[in-house]
């Protein structure tokens, strides 16, 4: 048997500058070929499931490309072509399976605002027939380009998404048990206008905890495989929204029902996907009044993790300006600042402006940098070795990096982007976290894990970014209208 095996991941936040050429898919630009199996292979992944999964099946195992690049703005479209381009040709050669790990929230520039749609749509022009099973991130804004165009859909249960590998698993097995013809695998979905803030999505509190649930419960029986999925909002495109699919052996009514069941649960409590912002003054001030530390300062609007610019100050002028000090930043990416301060050397009294150095267009917010004096405390390379919860042993690079000392704080900036997932952003630059008052963090779900257990408190601040959760400061043109909460339902 053969089997096609590829990976495009890419959440696209519309409203992002940062741009996605094809090298932000990987160290290199996306692994190709026989690349793909030696580092993909062993990952907790959906493509390390597939890959396991062929394996375990002696299949012959083809792999064109594989690519993950982190959040930001549409795709160039040369990059988006040569995906397809390469995963059609493998098609094009025969196979008896195709295997896809995608995100579901891609949009090209100047082309599709559904790139995964698009993808499965040419895979379909080339063989009609054949069996395709895709694995899906929980934000992703499923299409109908999407579902008719595959046969298998699964989506992660998780957010922070710690099940990539067993949505994969599931997705593969579910395809390879239909290729021996043990099941019939049919699919029903349902996308829904509810605009859900991604801050309201994690799956181990409130409604989307509820979500997650049923979904979990709802695979049994004929219900291979049940996906509740939250979206991903900051998407300018007409399926931006909750949505669910669910695959049953031979049962497309059962199918039906259960994901009218699952969507009936979101509809019901959407008021609950709802983000409700206190002003940054505040956030700040009740900060300032906690005695014991570290108090995690989360800077939301700007997390890398979903498109931000990783560069706003807003949030560290608010602190310092009400009297905050013993802080720890970051990571802040100011490739410029990294190069006049590594220039500049150690130990040298310097006033400079740091971040604030990208606009912002989409929202009409222009860079506005923090003028700031200190000391250069360290400068390192940026690698580190992961050593907490999250993709656990895998080096990280920041790009140079300097730790940028003021009377106050410790602003760890970097080259290139870099969200705090793990506590070594701090430690591999030589800041003690936890003999922090407060740690500023541009993040939203991944410091969950890590930081959480460290921190006495967690106040969430509303600074300035591509990624807030606030409606009225982005100004959608394209998305499906009614929608909620944008318009009123009844
Ligand atoms: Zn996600």
């Amino acid at each position: 048997m053969k089997i096609v095996i590829a990976q495009m991941e890419h959440e696209t936040n519309t409203f992002s500058p940062v741009p996605t050429p094809w090298d932000s898919f990987g160290p290199n630009g996306p692994y190709i070929g026989k690349e793909v199996t030696a580092a993909m292979k062993g990952t907790k992944t959906p493509i390390g499931a597939f890959i396991d999964l062929a394996n375990k099946i002696n299949a012959d195992i083809r792999t064109p490309i594989a690519g993950l690049a982190l959040p930001s703005g549409p795709v160039d479209l040369v990059a988006f072509q040569k995906f397809c381009d390469l995963i059609c040709e493998e098609v094009s050669i025969g196979c008896d399976a195709v295997f896809l790990d995608l995100h579901g929230a891609m949009v090209v520039k100047n082309g599709s605002l559904d790139g995964e749609g698009t993808l499965l749509k040419k895979i379909r022009n080339i063989n009609s027939k054949v069996p395709i099973a895709v694995s899906l991130d929980l934000h992703a804004n499923v299409t109908e380009d999407i579902v008719n165009n595959c046969d298998v859909i699964v989506g992660y249960k998780t957010y922070p998404h710690i099940d990539m590998y067993e949505t994969g698993y599931l997705a593969g097995s579910i395809l390879l048990k239909s290729l021996k013809q043990e099941i019939n695998p049919v699919m029903a979905w349902i996308n829904q206008p509810i605009l859900a803030h991604t801050l309201k999505m994690d799956t181990k509190e409130g409604a989307m905890a509820k979500l997650a649930a049923i979904a979990q419960s709802s695979e049994t029986g004929d219900v291979l495989a049940a996906s509740a999925f939250g979206g991903f909002p900051m998407a300018d495109i007409p399926t931006a929204g909750m949505s669910s699919v669910v695959v049953t052996d031979g049962n497309k009514k059962l199918a039906k029902t259960t994901c009218n069941k699952i969507m009936q649960l979101a509809w019901t409590n959407r008021s609950e996907f709802i983000w409700e912002d206190i002003p940054l003054v505040k956030s700040i001030k009740k900060a300032a009044r906690i005695d014991k530390g570290p108090v995690l300062l989360i800077d939301h609007a700007d997390n890398c993790a979903s498109g931000g610019t990783q560069d706003t100050m807003h949030v560290l002028k608010e602190a310092l300006k009400q009297g905050l000090k013993e802080i720890a930043v970051g990571p802040i990416k100011d490739p410029e600042a990294v190069e006049k301060l590594i220039k500049i050397g150690k130990g040298i009294t310097v006033t400079l402006n740091i971040g604030g150095k990208v606009d912002m267009p989409a929202i009409n917010i222009l860079g506005e940098p923090l003028r700031l004096t200190g000391v250069v405390k360290n400068i390192t390379d940026g690698k580190y070795l992961v050593t907490g919860p999250q993709f656990t042993g895998m080096t990280m690079r920041m790009g140079r990096t300097v730790v940028f000392e003021t009377d106050r704080a410790e602003i760890v900036i970097t080259e290139e982007l870099q969200e705090p997932l793990d506590l070594g952003v701090f430690t591999s630059v030589g800041i003690n976290p936890t003999k922090k008052q407060y740690l500023l963090l541009k993040s939203r779900m991944y410091f969950k894990p890590v930081f959480g257990p460290i921190a006495s408190e967690v106040v969430y601040c509303n600074g300035t970014g591509v990624t807030a959760s606030d409606w009225r400061l982005f100004e959608y043109k394209n998305i499906r209208r009614p929608i909620y909460p944008i318009d009123k339902f009844p």
